[in-house]
């Protein structure tokens, strides 16, 4: 028995914050996910190579290099077994255009159930990049982060067509937490 769940949100829009709330709301229940982030995965090996010095360099490594990196990740990632749900991007934006997060090889051997967006208007995910000083957030406009989120759910209907997995989006606006983290629950649960 298991499931395998795949949460994405482009950066800033509070995807790993409400993910810790939705994984409490569980543990009350006596739900328990393991909670994998691909970032970090890729990011183990990227930082024993000496390729970056933090996980925000990564998406501006060559093409090449950024797709070992996220093969190894998959690997790793398909031995775990049981409730899983894996912290990841749909695309990353790089300096030559969107990288898909789950290419073919990667979703062979991920196999989600589930693919979720987590989404909010784009002015807002820009005033959350300005205010996180944690992290190094790209530069962007309000219409790129909105052209970004469009092509997530683009690519998310692509995999669902390769896996047949399900594609559903959780909105985490303002003051609204949450209620994103009861949504995420329910589709968890
Ligand atoms: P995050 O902490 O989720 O923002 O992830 C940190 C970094 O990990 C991202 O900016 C990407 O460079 C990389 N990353 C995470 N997931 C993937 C993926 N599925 N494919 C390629 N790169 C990824
Ligand atoms: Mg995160």
């Amino acid at each position: 028995m298991g499931k395998r769940v795949v949460v994405t949100g482009v950066p800033g829009v509070g995807k790993t914050t409400v993910i810790e709330k939705a994984l409490a709301l569980l543990g009350r229940e006596g739900i328990t996910y393991q909670p994998i982030n691909f970032g970090t995965f890729m990011y183990e090996v990227a930082s024993e190579e000496g390729l970056v010095r933090d996980r925000d360099e990564m998406r501006r490594l060559d093409g090449q290099t950024q797709k070992r990196l996220q093969k190894t990740a998959a690997q790793k990632i398909a031995g775990i077994e049981g409730y899983v749900l894996i912290d990841t991007h749909t695309s990353v934006k790089t300096p030559t255009g969107y990288l898909a997060g789950l290419p073919e090889w990667v979703l062979r051997d991920l196999m989600p159930d589930t693919i979720v967006l987590v989404e909010t208007d784009e002015d807002q995910i820009l005033l959350r990049r300005l205010g996180d000083e944690t992290r190094v957030r790209d530069r962007e406009g309000a219409k790129g982060i909105a052209e970004h989120q469009q092509f997530n759910r683009a690519l998310a209907a692509s995999y669902a067509m390769m896996t047949g997995c399900t594609v559903t989006v959780v909105r985490n606006p303002d003051f609204l937490l949450d209620n994103a983290a009861t949504d995420l629950a329910d589709v968890l649960r």
